[in-house]
């Protein structure tokens, strides 16, 4: 066990894994990074591995579009394999309402240069077979998007950032960061290590981990769920994948059929300090009832997935903010610092550029580009109760699609 590092990383998720990775490649530091479970082990393999470009600001669009070219590259980039497929993707308006959003991201994915085109419903559904015209008023072709196999992307920056110089301590709770003024350390289960630079990317538990050092950061930890089909005749890997705007629906193939979730209409959030200290997210109580009534609300569209027998039924735990963005940088609270979280069910397609604009900011002293609508100063002037906090969270996460 060390006793001494420059950086320390709680949590190798996504967020926290790309971080360290970052903060290694670019040397003279001593990065740590340590997990309370196995590494990479929790909310991100659970993950759909979906990359979205069109968002709904410019600057996320920015950053997807760099994160899509670090993910072709990752496995040049960092050694470790990333199997990932350029599918493409079919946003579904099923409401005039929906309509109008696929208008206006239409325009924005244009003007971003994003290769985005309005097409025919029975043009949609030629290139994906799956797709059935019925309620279907508006369809758009969005050809940036891809899909990658999710447990990969975490184990492979940690082991990357390993490769780098990083150590790496599985099994490892942080139970307070220490601060004097400023951050000093951490206190684990395998005894204190000193530091003046902690990362809190610890996903469902980063506000746990704040808390214990008295900082407050908004955000909600919210159950996301996914099945993974049996294979299908047809169900060819570049498909591409589908969103159902209003019904918050997504499929994309995998392993010779399909995965496909929802975004719950009543989102279950989570109190992480009430399931105990050793919980472990594969051990979330899951609800197929939320997934055949989803299935139920697109049996026009996509009536595969009335059929399809079910392979692998999982979840996970991202966090939601009340914003919709992404929780990254230093505190304004505490010297030395600095969050990795808020994903808002996104994090994982994007964690290889929050990971480099992340350990740019801690070297640096600044991001390498303006991300103050993801700094958590933004929430110095809210003073959200929880059930507000939660009211906002659950607009974000049922509104993904840009639907209203
Ligand atoms: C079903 C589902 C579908 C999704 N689909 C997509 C998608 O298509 N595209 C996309 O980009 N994202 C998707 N997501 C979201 C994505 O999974 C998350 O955004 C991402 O994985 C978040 O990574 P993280 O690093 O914040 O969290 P995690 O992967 O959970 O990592 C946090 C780590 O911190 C550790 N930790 C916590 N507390 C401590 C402590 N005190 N001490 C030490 N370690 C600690 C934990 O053990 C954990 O390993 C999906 C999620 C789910 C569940």
């Amino acid at each position: 066990m060390i006793s001494k590092a420059d950086v320390v990383v709680i949590g190798s998720g996504g967020l926290g894994a790309a971080t360290a990775y970052y903060l290694a490649k670019r040397g003279g530091l001593s990065v740590t990074l340590l997990d309370k479970h196995e590494i990479g082990s929790q909310t991100s393999p659970r993950a759909a591995g979906m990359v979205s470009c069109l968002r709904k600001g410019d600057l996320m669009i920015e950053l997807i579009k760099d994160a899509c070219r670090k993910i072709e590259s990752f496995t040049e980039e960092t050694g470790q394999p990333l199997d990932w497929v350029h599918s493409g993707s079919l946003k579904i308006a099923r409401r005039p309402q929906d309509a109008d959003v696929i208008a206006t991201d239409l325009e924005r994915g244009e003007r971003m240069g994003l290769d985005v085109e309005q097409i025919s419903p029975d043009a949609a559904c030629r290139l994906n077979p799956f797709l059935k015209p019925s309620g279907v008023v508006a369809a758009l072709r969005i050809g940036d998007d891809r899909y990658f196999d999710p447990a990969q992307v975490a184990v492979g920056f940690a082991r990357g950032a390993e490769a780098n110089g990083a150590v790496l301590l599985p099994k490892t709770d942080v139970t307070e960061v220490t601060v004097e003024e400023k951050v000093i350390g951490v206190q684990t289960t395998r005894g204190p290590i000193q530091a003046p630079v902690v990362v809190d990317a610890a996903g469902a538990w980063t506000r746990q981990v704040a808390e214990a050092s008295d900082i407050r950061i908004p955000l909600v930890p919210t159950r996301q769920q996914l099945i993974v089909t049996e294979a299908l005749d047809g169900a060819r890997a570049d498909l591409p994948m589908v969103r159902i705007m209003d019904a918050a629906v997504y499929i994309r193939p995998c392993q010779g059929g399909f995965l496909w979730g929802v975004y719950e209409e009543d989102p279950r959030f989570f109190d992480m300090k009430a399931l105990g200290p050793a919980f472990d997210v594969k051990d979330m109580p899951l609800d197929i009832e939320v997934l055949r009534r989803a299935a139920e609300e697109v049996k026009a569209q996509l009536p595969v997935l009335q059929t399809a027998k079910t392979r692998e039924f999982r979840g996970g735990i991202p966090t939601m903010t009340a914003d919709g963005h992404h929780i990254l940088g230093p505190t304004p609270a505490v010297k030395g610092f600095f969050f990795a979280s808020g994903c808002n069910v996104a994090g994982l397609s994007i964690s290889p550029t929050i990971g480099e604009a992340l350990a740019a900011w801690i070297i640096d002293g600044q991001p390498p580009i303006d991300l103050s609508p993801m700094s958590p100063e933004r929430f110095s002037d809210k003073n959200w109760s929880e059930q507000q906090l939660r009211r906002e969270a659950a607009w974000q996460y049922r509104h993904f699609y840009g639907s209203v």
